[in-house]
């Protein structure tokens, strides 16, 4: 079987890193990093996220605040909101939690986002800045996913990756991040022919598409480091991801679980980038 690799722990290790890095950065005279999240939306499992992402702050010692705006919010009420946190010097980051009612538009609001603020990563200036190789804000979910593959000591280079996905808040950006270590990077995506043979010629497979165990036994090279990045439900309700887990497990080199693998790194990460736009915004103040 496989190595199972324990995002949990990762995480873990992660936040505790974040939490240190916080303490010192305070004991230097910086200012206590602080997240303010907004939700301007009724998606169920919102409501979820943003209470984790805040109480995660707090644990690691920086600031956090909710803002919760009512259905009746106008794209003009949250637009004026997010120009008031990017002038407001102690809100470091900035994240509009997706989805908004449905009346309401992304784009202009991320777009509106300062991208020194902008601790997702969905800002076409950190967007730019990560495939120019450049400093900035990236995606906390592929930056989590590129520290499993890195966790498992495998040399990256010369490595041929398929991320099966190409959305702008995963299957693109790991896809940067796997050709930054060097690996020959191949974007699969629902118009692919012949997905199993793309798939099995990987040495690194990542997926991120959304269906219920879509890549099983014919998918997948022996040997191979396997990311799922899925968040589904299976027929009993159960939290499944992309992958076929019991198919895969007995083939794959390394494989994350669902849940336990990719999930618990997101939020590792969104502590990381709000520790690193505090301090970005510090150095830029000096
Ligand atoms: P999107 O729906 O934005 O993108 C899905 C991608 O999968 C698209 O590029 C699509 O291709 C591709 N796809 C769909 N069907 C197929 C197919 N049959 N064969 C090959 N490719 C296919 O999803 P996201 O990127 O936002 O999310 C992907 C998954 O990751 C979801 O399950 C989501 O819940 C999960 N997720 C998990 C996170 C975590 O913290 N663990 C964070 C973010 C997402 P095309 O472009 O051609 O339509």
């Amino acid at each position: 079987m496989g190595t199972i690799i324990d995002g949990k722990a990762i995480a873990a290790g992660i936040k505790e890193q974040v939490k240190a890095d916080v303490a010192a950065h305070k004991a230097a005279g910086g200012a206590t990093p602080g997240l303010t999240v907004v939700l301007c939306g009724d998606d169920p499992a919102s409501q979820v996220y943003v209470t984790n992402k805040v109480k995660t702050c707090a644990e690691l010692g920086m600031k956090s605040e909710l803002k919760q705006l009512p259905p009746s919010t106008t794209q003009a009420q949250l637009m004026a909101l997010v120009a008031e946190l990017n002038a407001d010097p102690t809100v470091h980051g900035i994240l509009v939690q997706l989805p908004l009612y449905k009346h309401l538009q992304d784009g202009p609001v991320l777009l509106a986002i300062n991208p020194d603020k902008d601790v997702d990563g969905f800002h076409p200036i950190n967007v730019g800045r990560l495939w120019t190789d450049q400093d900035g804000l990236f995606p906390c979910t592929p930056v989590g996913s590129l520290e499993l593959i890195k966790g498992t000591g495998v040399d990256l280079k010369g490595k041929h990756a398929v991320v099966v996905g190409r959305s702008n808040i995963v299957g693109k950006p790991m896809a940067a991040l796997l050709l930054k270590q060097h690996c020959t990077v191949t974007i699969a995506h629902s118009r692919t022919v012949d997905l199993p043979a793309v798939c099995k010629s990987a040495d690194i497979l990542v997926a991120a598409v959304g269906k219920t165990k879509m890549l099983g036994a014919s998918h997948v090279k022996p040997g191979a480091i396997v990311i799922d990045v899925g968040i589904n439900r299976d027929a009993n309700n159960k939290l499944c991801g992309d992958v076929d887990f019991e198919a895969v497990k007995d083939i794959a080199g390394f494989i994350t679980p669902v849940p336990g693998g990719v999930g618990p790194m997101t939020i590792a990460l969104l502590m990381r980038n709000t520790l690193a736009a505090a301090k970005r915004q510090a150095r830029k103040s000096k």
